[in-house]
């Protein structure tokens, strides 16, 4: 017998481990150990019932991720043919689930006849996350489980449930008291050992809701699937649940295959493990141990500073908001406590969940009470010297140790460390997005003083919010922001050359942009980049092409939204853009001053334009090591700038591209036009 599986007794009941350490991974060799195992049981008289069991670690952590999009090896058992014996024994099984049992673990869960599991515990199939739909049989005995309604929430959403949801959604039988969890799954085996036969999930049937209960479905999902198959499919696969077993199961298969195979997937299989590598700060030891924070100080209550504050209480932080004066810390307060409101007003938030976070919010306009605080953002307008200000009044109030964070989109944060005197390197940069509140990227900002811990500590608050942290070194805009400015560069170019906003954001949403450059421009207020533009003026290079456009919108008032007017016209109440012919008049106008010829673009030059300049530029910023790596990159954009999750990222799409692809036009592009420098990295992975 393989040593991936063991059989141990206990009276009359046979209790199967799975071994496959680290995590129980469902890898070649454990499928047959377990057969093994359950024959062994089965055709011993002394056995009335088995428990299956992953020890003190889960069921299974999940599939081989490794192996997704591999073949398993000829003649090898496998996930499915072991799901198939735990459906066919004929003693019960009752699957223990310690840990996390989730996608592949669940579904041998589902095999089994009972399911216990541990409080902590969390169950889930959160496969559409990756592009595909739960492939062993999940998506057919779910519904016959808890009923079409909950096992489309669990499959189409993705999201995990902890034990008193599972429970409470049917997806388990009992969760079992604080203590051991083998001892309670052997007496839940002992409980049901005499009741005859058992009888599989599989023999279950599945009922509509509903007549239109799928076209429902589709309707409500795609809206929310933001053009991902794999929502789709699993939904295919539920409405398959229907048929009888074995057809909807080779239904779920073929589906499953189709998708396995996609590009969707393999974008997203790349997400997963982007997302993870990118908690890894290079040069760092990721296990030394963080310093502890419990209460954090916001400084600032304007737009992100509220939004920070917010973020920061709903994971559980108490928090000091400080202000320069009463009048706009109770505009802070009020803007915090309308996001509160509107939350319980939606039925999202309890009035008691509500008191419970405004009660842990203190507002202050003194300085001094940030000494109780173990982390301190700075969010206060963007200025040198307004910030070096408040680092230095930080290094004295705050005590040692307390992380000095700063908030700044675009200045130099060693210029902000050096303020705090002896304490630089407990400063560093947490560049969150706006509303912060929502916005799952953060930028950790590297300053070039800062303690390992101090970032690693950093990453963990950012973890513990829920946040996308991604490290970034010290230039103008970090990773995201300074590649996003070449985008938009390009944008604008092309509406001097031709085209208008309208189809320039049309042809990137069509590529899966959330929103297309023009609408984010109107939307974030053209008034900051125009502050931004003037003044760095003087750093300009004269000889280089500079397009007035924006300029004189914003010289005209229209900041975007808030004006009601930008590179779109917006009615009252109304966030939907309107053209705007002056908006075209003008761009005639600076492209007749350039001495440019305006001409008929194509949303392939669109896309190209864009695109091909943002991937340039992050290729620029992995030389200048501001990026630790390409996926990074990729993380910021799918979390923060609304790339499409499906294409894997600009430098994922960029690589299906191809790379010498990129770099050809890149290069003919250099001829005609300005700031297409191919970069280093550009040329090195063209030539890989
Ligand atoms: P904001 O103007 O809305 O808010 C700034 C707040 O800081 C104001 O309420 C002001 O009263 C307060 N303030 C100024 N000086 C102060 C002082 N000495 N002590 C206490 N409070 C003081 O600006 P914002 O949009 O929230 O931006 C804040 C910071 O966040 C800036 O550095 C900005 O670059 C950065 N940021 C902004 C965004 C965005 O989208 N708005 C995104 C990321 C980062």
């Amino acid at each position: 017998m393989s040593d991936k599986a063991r059989l141990e007794r206990h009276g009359r009941i046979a209790v199967i481990f799975i071994e496959n350490p680290p995590v129980n991974a469902m890898s070649v060799g454990v499928p047959g150990a377990l057969i093994a195992c359950l024959d062994q049981a089965q055709a011993d008289d002394e056995i009335d019932a088995i428990v299956l069991t992953g020890g003190n670690k889960g069921l299974i952590g999940g599939a081989d991720i490794n192996m997704l999009g591999k073949p398993w090896p000829e003649g090898e058992p496998t996930l499915h043919m072991l799901i198939d014996a735990l459906d066919a024994c004929k003693k019960p099984v009752v699957a223990a689930l310690q840990a996390h049992t989730l996608g592949g673990g669940y579904e041998i869960a589902l095999g089994c006849h009972y399911r216990l599991i541990h409080p902590a515990g969390q169950v889930g199939l959160p496969e559409v996350n990756l592009g595909i739909p739960p492939g062993a049989g999940g998506t057919q005995r779910l519904p016959r489980l808890i009923g079409l309604e909950k096992a489309a929430e669990v499959i189409v959403g993705g999201k995990p449930a902890k034990a008193a949801k599972a429970f409470d959604m049917g997806m388990v039988d009992r969760i079992a008291a604080e203590g051991d969890l083998l001892e309670q799954a052997i007496a839940f085996a002992q409980d049901v050992a005499g009741k005859g036969a058992a009888t599989p999930i599989s023999a279950r049937s599945v009922t509509l809701p509903s007549d239109g209960f799928f076209d429902d479905l589709r309707a409500s999902w795609a809206k929310k699937a933001k053009g991902l198959r794999a929502p789709m499919a699993c939904i295919d696969c539920l409405e398959a649940s229907l048929l009888p077993f074995p057809e909807g199961y080779a239904e779920s298969r073929r589906i499953f295959l189709d998708c396995a195979g996609s590009e969707e997937a393999a974008a997203l299989r790349h997400m997963f493990f982007a997302e993870r590598t990118a908690a890894k700060i290079d040069g760092i030891d990721n296990k030394q141990s963080t310093r502890p924070v419990s209460t954090v100080g916001v400084i600032g209550a304007g737009t992100m500073g509220s939004g920070i504050a917010i973020a920061m209480l709903d994971s559980g932080y108490s928090v000091i908001l400080m202000e320069r004066n009463k009048d706009a810390l109770d505009a802070g307060c009020a803007r915090i406590d309308k996001n509160y409101a509107g939350q319980v007003a939606k039925g999202r938030m309890t009035e008691d969940a509500k008191a419970k976070r405004i009660g842990a919010l203190t507002a202050v306009t003194d300085i001094e009470a940030m000494a109780d605080a173990d982390l301190v953002v700075e969010a206060v307008f963007e200025d040198l010297g307004v910030k070096q200000a408040i680092f230095a009044d930080l290094a004295r109030v705050t005590k040692p140790g307390a992380i000095l964070a700063t908030n700044t989109s675009y200045i130099d944060v060693n210029k902000i460390a050096e303020a705090a005197g002896e304490r630089v390197s407990d400063v560093l940069g947490m560049h969150f997005f706006s509303p912060a509140n929502i916005m799952k990227l953060l930028e950790i900002v590297r300053a070039d003083k800062a303690a390992p811990d101090a970032l690693l500590t950093a990453m963990s608050v950012g973890r513990k919010m829920g946040k996308t942290a991604v490290v970034a070194g010290i230039c103008d805009g970090f990773i995201g922001n300074r590649i996003y400015n070449v985008y938009r560069r390009e944008a604008i170019f092309l509406l001097e050359e031709g085209a208008s906003p309208s189809q320039v954001d049309k042809a990137m949403t069509d590529f899966g942009m959330a929103l297309g450059p023009f609408a984010v421009m109107d939307l974030a207020g053209l008034d900051i980049a125009w502050a931004q533009r003037k003044a760095t003026a003087h750093l300009r290079d004269p000889n280089k092409r500079y397009c007035t456009l924006p300029d004189r919108l914003c010289e005209l008032g229209r900041f975007g939204q808030k004006t009601s007017r930008g590179f779109y016209i917006y009615e009252e109440g109304n966030r939907k853009p309107i053209p705007d012919p002056e908006v075209e008049a003008l761009a005639a106008e600076t492209a007749a001053e350039a001495g440019i010829t305006r001409r008929t673009i194509t949303d392939e030059e669109i896309v190209q334009r864009c695109l091909f300049a943002l991937v340039n530029e992050a290729c620029a910023i992995l030389d200048e090591g501001i990026a630790q790596r390409e996926s990074d990159i990729d993380v910021v954009f799918c979390n923060g700038y609304g790339f499409p999750r499906r294409r894997g990222g600009p430098m994922f799409w960029a690589g299906r591209v191809g790379f010498d692809k990129v770099l050809s036009q890149v290069k003919q592009y250099s001829q005609t036009h300005d700031f297409w420098d191919p970069s280093p990295a550009l040329v090195r992975l063209a030539n890989n």
